[in-house]
């Protein structure tokens, strides 16, 4: 007999991993989304490269989350535990360029997902799609349906409805309503992980495309060594990504084109050269790097190499916001987490969780949004396995 029946909306991996341990642990687990297929954002993660999690060491792989509570889940349910369950269902996977672990060369995003539903349905789990969540109720779900509406009570309920960017990946973050009825706090989405918008007086036609090779951007509480690249609007790239929080607390941003060298060894080499032109050539600064320093500067100031090192140094980005929330990778914002409890339930509706990016957290690429994920995931079935099978009394 089954310990008891949980009913999981949303198909992302924050889902699947909760639905994971329940059924493993003999819960009888459901799954609604309200597209036609599962996991669709998770199956975008893998376009460009499926990094799944990271192998950094756990204590500074937790400092890259915001919020105490998901640093709790991922200490829970680590990224070896993630490593370990996808090997245990036929994933190999690797470390690959900063730790970022991938499936092995060859695995496609898509048989990563199917070997994880064919492991779920093995163990009895089932999958509804073209269920859309509309309504919460004490003890029930309401979702629509192609049929009309349809009621669903079980014994646990997960909500993992994702965030609000890729919208047609099914993450609509229109899910607002439903819970600001039940009295619970959403706080609006805004962007992560977005590229940096440039005042204009930055953007160059002649200078799009172009890489900004090894710089560390840094504000505030934040700073990132890697490559960036110049956009229509901006800056892309991981060090920009890095700088989200900070901009979006106010924080000025500045770059450092060369943060091998200090100030004074900038200025020894410049001077060692016969013109700044050389002087700044001889420092092998990116093309945009140059133009940015040369626009900057009075024709006085240029000839100065001690402002033009630490310009080099410190150039401040003039950054006017963030992409559109559709385009971005993360959203932070959703549920407030004043709303939830250790074990990642409402508050206000015992026997309810939430979970995944649906809740307002945020960290940077690089693996650690997904393990953010089936971490929040797994920390939510952990209680119900603890609480509900319990109860039943096995
Ligand atoms: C372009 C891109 C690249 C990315 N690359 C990476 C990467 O390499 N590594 C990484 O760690 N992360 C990456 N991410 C982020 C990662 O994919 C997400 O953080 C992760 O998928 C969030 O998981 P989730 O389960 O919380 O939500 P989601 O994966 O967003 O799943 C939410 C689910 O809920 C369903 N749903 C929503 N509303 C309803 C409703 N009302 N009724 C029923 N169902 C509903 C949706 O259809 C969806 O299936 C990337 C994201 C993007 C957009």
């Amino acid at each position: 007999m089954k310990k008891g029946s949980i009913a999981i909306v949303g198909t992302g991996p924050a889902a699947l991993m909760a639905g994971t341990l329940l059924v493993e642990n003999g819960f009888d687990v459901k799954f609604f989304d309200h597209k036609k297929a599962p996991a669709r954002k998770f199956l975008v993660a893998g376009h460009g490269g499926f990094n799944l999690t990271n192998a950094e060491e756990l204590v500074s792989f937790c400092d890259k989350y915001d919020r105490e509570l998901v640093k709790n889940a991922v200490r829970f349910f680590t990224p070896q535990n993630f490593i370990d369950f996808l090997a245990k269902i036929g994933i190999e996977t690797y470390v690959g360029s900063s730790g970022k672990i991938f499936p092995k060369k060859g695995i496609k995003p898509i048989e990563v997902l199917n070997a994880w539903l064919n492991y779920l349905t093995a163990n009895g789990a089932s999958f509804h799609y073209e269920h859309k969540l509309n309504q919460v109720e004490l003890s029930s779900l309401v979702f629509e349906t192609k049929q009309g509406q349809l009621t669903i009570d079980a014994d646990a309920k997960i909500f993992a409805l994702g965030g609000g960017s890729w919208q047609q990946t099914g993450s609509l973050g229109d899910w607002f309503d439903i819970f600001s009825k039940k009295n619970i706090k959403c706080v609006p989405f805004e962007a992560s992980n977005s590229g940096l918008v440039l005042d204009s007086k930055l953007l160059d036609e002649d200078l799009e495309g172009g890489h900004i090779k090894n710089c560390r951007l840094i504000s505030v509480e934040y700073s990132k060594l890697g490559d960036v690249v110049l956009t229509r609007y901006g800056l892309e790239g991981a060090p920009a990504y890095a700088m989200n929080r900070d901009f979006r607390n106010g924080h000025k941003i500045v770059i450092d084109f060369k943060p091998s060298l200090d100030e004074s060894d900038i200025v020894n080499r410049m001077q060692k050269a016969k013109n700044v032109t050389e002087g700044l050539k001889n420092l092998k600064l990116s093309k945009i790097a140059i133009q940015w320093i040369k626009d900057s500067v009075s024709k006085e100031d240029y000839l100065n190499t001690e402002k033009l090192a630490n310009l080099i140094k410190l150039f401040e980005l003039p950054v006017v916001g963030l992409r559109p929330i559709d385009e971005v990778i993360s959203t932070v914002g959703g549920i407030d987490l004043t709303e939830i409890d250790e074990n990642f339930q409402l508050k206000k509706l015992p026997n309810y969780f939430c979970v995944g990016e649906m809740l307002d957290w945020d960290a940077p690429t690089g693996g650690y949004l997904i393990q953010g994920a089936v971490s929040t995931g797994a920390k939510a079935a952990h209680s119900i396995i603890l609480n509900l099978g319990r109860f039943e009394g096995d």
